[in-house]
């Protein structure tokens, strides 16, 4: 499959994606098919896989060709396992392949304990040959209870797949308890809208809780990753979300873990709002919303949300405070958040000292040639005055 100049430019300096528009023919090829990379002269580029319906047409899996697909699959999903043993520490639960940032576009695959959830989001890694590869391997290599498989409906439908449904595909076991700095969380593979835990907030939750202390408040705080963490050391802590199962399953965690946590349902836009104005104070705040910028079109919304929750929290943080602020947008950079962060303070005349600039756990990899594998943003900050 030939691809243009601007293509095979950004072939060479270490992307794995091509865009459709810049594929000069691909006329017959069929769905998730493994082809052959040339530029327009025909100088080999590499293999890649083949997506019929997506704007990503093809993404790159070897700079070589490839003869073998299986083998290669194995050897991924090998060198991945061996990369989490060199970079995980007091977890058993992590996210062992990260699709492009593995070499492994499509994949993706997190281990919770005994247990591994599986995703598959685009047609080459949907074929029969390519499950049957992947679950061998992952079942050899780290010996599952059980696999399970969360299909996500909206992106088989983009990606032209048939519907299928969540489930186990190998073994009997779907809920466990895994651990994540010596905090345990309960994990329940087939119940749940997102199933799991933000496993990519690990080093980010054993960060902030060095510094947390007094009254504290997790706003999105989801099934509790941050607050039980800010538990170990605060008077106490309030927990703030939208979704009552992902309450529910906080509660089911704090009680696993001892402390008494207070947990909220509310609008968190609505609830800082009311605080704030009613001149609440903390000594420990963490924000970490849902991805606000899904696209570049909705950027300046997106600024406009975060720069709302961070003034009402910065309004409620006692001298001293300290701010542990999110973003998982891949299009809010950090330097967007920190000007943010930076025309709240202006607003209200306060001055922030950034502690840690941190972004997600190291095992979700990041590529340097492939800045969309770099998505978290997490940015721990104290009043100083
Ligand atoms: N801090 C969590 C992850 C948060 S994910 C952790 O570390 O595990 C984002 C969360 O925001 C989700 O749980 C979702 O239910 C919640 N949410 C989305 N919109 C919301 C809103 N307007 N108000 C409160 N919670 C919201």
């Amino acid at each position: 499959m030939k691809v243009s100049r601007r293509g095979a430019e950004r072939l060479r300096g270490g992307h794995v994606w091509v865009y459709r528009s810049d594929i000069v023919a691909a006329d017959g090829v069929p769905p998730g098919a493994l082809v052959n990379v040339a530029d327009e002269r025909g100088k080999s580029l590499g293999t890649a896989l083949y997506s019929s319906s997506s704007q990503i047409a093809i993404r790159m899996i070897s700079p070589a060709t490839v003869g073998n697909l299986p083998g290669l699959l194995r050897e991924r999903i090998q060198a991945a396992i061996a990369y989490r043993e060199r970079v995980v520490r007091n977890t058993d639960a992590y996210r062992v392949v990260f699709s492009e940032a593995d070499f492994l576009p499509g994949l993706i695959v997190d281990r919770y304990n005994d247990l591994l959830s599986l995703q598959v989001l685009t047609q080459a890694m949907d074929s029969e040959t390519v499950r049957q590869t992947v679950v061998s391997e992952l079942s050899e290599r780290l010996k599952p209870a059980a696999i399970a498989e969360r299909a996500d409906p909206r992106i088989r439908a983009l990606e032209q797949l048939p519907a299928r449904p969540s489930g186990l595909i190998q073994g009997e076991k779907s809920s466990t308890v895994f651990s994540m700095n010596s905090i345990r969380f309960h994990y329940a593979a087939l119940e749940g809208q997102k199933t799991g835990a933000f496993l990519d907030q690990r080093e980010n939750y054993a960060a902030a809780a060095q510094y947390a202390r007094g009254e504290a408040l997790d706003v999105f705080c989801y099934q509790g990753g941050f607050a039980l963490h800010l538990a170990q050391h605060c008077s106490r802590v309030t927990g703030v979300d939208s979704s009552r199962p992902a309450l529910e399953v906080a509660e089911k965690n704090a009680t696993l873990n001892g402390p008494e946590i207070e947990w909220i349902e509310a609008n968190a836009f609505d609830l800082l709002r009311d605080y704030a104005d009613a001149g609440r104070q903390y000594n420990t705040i963490v924000l970490d919303p849902p991805a606000f910028a899904k696209s570049k079109r909705n950027l300046e919304t997106a600024l406009r949300g975060y720069k709302e929750l961070n003034l009402r929290a910065l309004k409620m943080l006692r001298p001293g405070g300290i701010l542990v602020t999110c973003s998982c947008s891949y299009h809010v950079s950090q330097p967007m958040l920190l000007e943010v962060l930076a025309e709240a303070c202006r607003d209200i005349h306060k001055n922030l000292r950034i502690l840690e600039n941190r972004t997600q756990a190291k095992d979700h990899p990041m590529l340097l040639a492939v800045p969309e594998t770099a998505y978290l943003k997490c940015v721990i900050s104290t009043i100083s005055y």
